[in-house]
């Protein structure tokens, strides 16, 4: 049984002021596997005082400082991979091939923001002015679930970079990863106060955060309702604020794709991190006089698909998270059957021969209309939607005909003409024949997608002001 009782304040653990006592299990058996002792809102103002403390001489090291600094830190969050994959896996139910990509990626996003650092030019000439890129303050970072330790690494690498200290808010769900990547961290000797951990609930550590007057800029990861009401509080005092949250995004199958390579792909989009992915494809638009050799395609790509046990290689999804969004994706099928959509693969219950754990059958319906509940809201599971379109324009309009616009994917035989129609869909970004990321290109979102962009350059600027200074030679 884990027990977890401590947050990271001022360059040390230190036991919470809070003492709601959270239950972790492991979704792919239910099981209780241990308890977090969560932060309250005493705890936040300690954390975002010693960021506070630390920002005026951190705020000035030189970019070279930071880039060790950032070395230090990937170096130390990657010797304790395997632990990672374990919290993972343990407390997230990610399947362990997919689990091994998260554990990587949460000590490369640090290695990748210091390579960013290394050539970022913080003073530039404009007109007959100086322009200087100066740190904001303390950030307040708050994150999610589903990728928790990424989201935490990641935000604190472009915080630090930019020289800004910050106060991370991770999921209550995550005490196992954050553990790790706590101790991690601490171990990379980072001066005290310029990060600090806490974990706690959202409407207590994260509404702390996001009210307090000593935060300067926040960065959030989450739910778009949440996100709202994040930028409502946010514009007391117009703190910076960059939000990425939901999506629904489509994967367009251009008349002149190959089939099967359509379908591996869009399962690919679709089921990435269990269908538990803001980038997740969801809706898949195919040409209405292909629909049927392409359903044919996907049903025999689903042989691929395999839901179960996430430490069984053959694995590809793992069980939803908890209970409740077990619960929420049983409601999304059924709403699915009631307005009229045609199942082609799984349904509602467990996968068969599951007794146990958070397992959802991988659904894929087709007839789907665009405005069909199943088409318009994020579900957050594996669950996809095959929509029928007339001609390439229409491709277009359905694509866009969504509150989201946070990634998009195309496939077709023609990458010039992918490119063509990747220019004209309204999505933070848009994959043409991949799947695959690019850490050094922009992410975020179009419209109710979010606010702002984060990675590479773009997102290190998102914790920067822009000042100019005139009248200097
Ligand atoms: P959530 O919005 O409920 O919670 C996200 C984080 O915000 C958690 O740490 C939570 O404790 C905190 N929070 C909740 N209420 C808060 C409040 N009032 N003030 C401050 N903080 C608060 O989301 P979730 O259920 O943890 O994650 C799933 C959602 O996140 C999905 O909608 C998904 O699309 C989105 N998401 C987006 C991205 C992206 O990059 N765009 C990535 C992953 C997940």
């Amino acid at each position: 049984m884990h027990r977890i009782d401590r947050i990271y304040i001022d360059g040390a653990f230190v036991t919470p002021h809070g003492d709601e006592r959270f239950d972790l299990f492991n979704p792919a058996t239910e099981a209780v596997i241990g308890h977090v002792r969560l932060a309250d809102a005493v705890d936040a103002d300690l954390a975002v005082a010693a960021a506070r403390r630390a920002f005026p001489a951190f705020s000035r090291t030189s970019p070279q400082m930071r880039v060790d600094m950032l070395r230090r830190m990937h170096e130390a969050v990657r010797a304790r991979e395997d632990d990672l994959l374990e919290a993972i896996v343990e407390e997230y139910g990610a399947p362990a091939s997919r689990a091994r990509w998260m554990a990587r990626h949460a000590s490369e996003v640090l290695r990748d923001a210091a390579a960013v650092l290394e050539n970022y030019p913080f003073t530039r000439r404009v007109g007959t002015s100086e322009v200087v890129m100066q740190p904001i303050g303390v950030a307040g970072l708050i994150t999610p679930w589903n990728n928790d330790a990424g989201f935490i690494t990641g935000k604190l690498a472009a915080a630090l970079a930019a020289g800004c200290t910050a106060v991370v808010k991770p999921s209550e769900m995550s005490g196992l990863q954050t553990q790790v990547v706590t101790e991690a961290l601490h171990a990379a000797d980072v001066p005290r106060g310029v990060f600090n951990i806490v974990t706690g609930r959202g409407d207590t550590v994260g509404a702390a955060l996001v009210a307090h007057p000593d935060v300067a800029k926040l960065s959030f990861t989450g739910s778009t309702a949440v996100g709202k009401g994040i930028l409502r509080t946010a514009a007391e005092s117009l703190k910076r604020t960059t939000l990425e949250l939901g999506g629904k995004s489509p994967v367009i199958v251009l008349d002149d794709a190959d089939l099967t390579q359509a379908a591996t792909l869009a399962l690919q989009a679709g089921f990435m991190n269990s269908g538990q992915a803001c980038i997740a494809g969801t809706r898949i638009l195919v040409p209405q006089a292909r629909l049927k050799a392409f359903e044919a395609s996907l049903v025999s790509a689903m042989a691929d698909v395999r839901a179960g046990d996430p430490r069984d290689a053959a694995t590809t999804i793992g069980p939803m998270v908890s209970e409740k969004q077990w619960q929420r994706v049983q409601r999304y099928i059924r709403v699915g059957i009631a307005e009229g959509a045609r199942l082609i693969a799984g349904g509602e219950g467990r996968p068969a021969g599951i007794g146990a754990g958070w397992f959802v059958r991988p659904t894929v319906f087709s007839d789907v209309t665009n405005d069909m509940t199943i088409a318009r809201e994020e579900i957050f599971g594996p669950v996809l939607s095959i929509l029928t379109y007339r001609d390439e324009a229409d491709a277009i309009s359905i694509a866009n005909d969504t509150p989201y616009g946070l990634q998009a994917y195309v496939v077709s035989a023609d990458p010039a003409r992918a490119r063509e129609v990747a220019g004209r869909i309204d999505a933070g970004r848009v994959l043409v024949n991949t799947v695959a990321h690019d850490p050094a290109a922009p992410f975020g979102g179009f419209k109710q997608s979010g606010l702002g962009r984060e990675y590479g350059t773009y997102g290190i600027e998102a914790f920067l002001e822009t000042k100019a200074v005139l009248g200097v030679a």
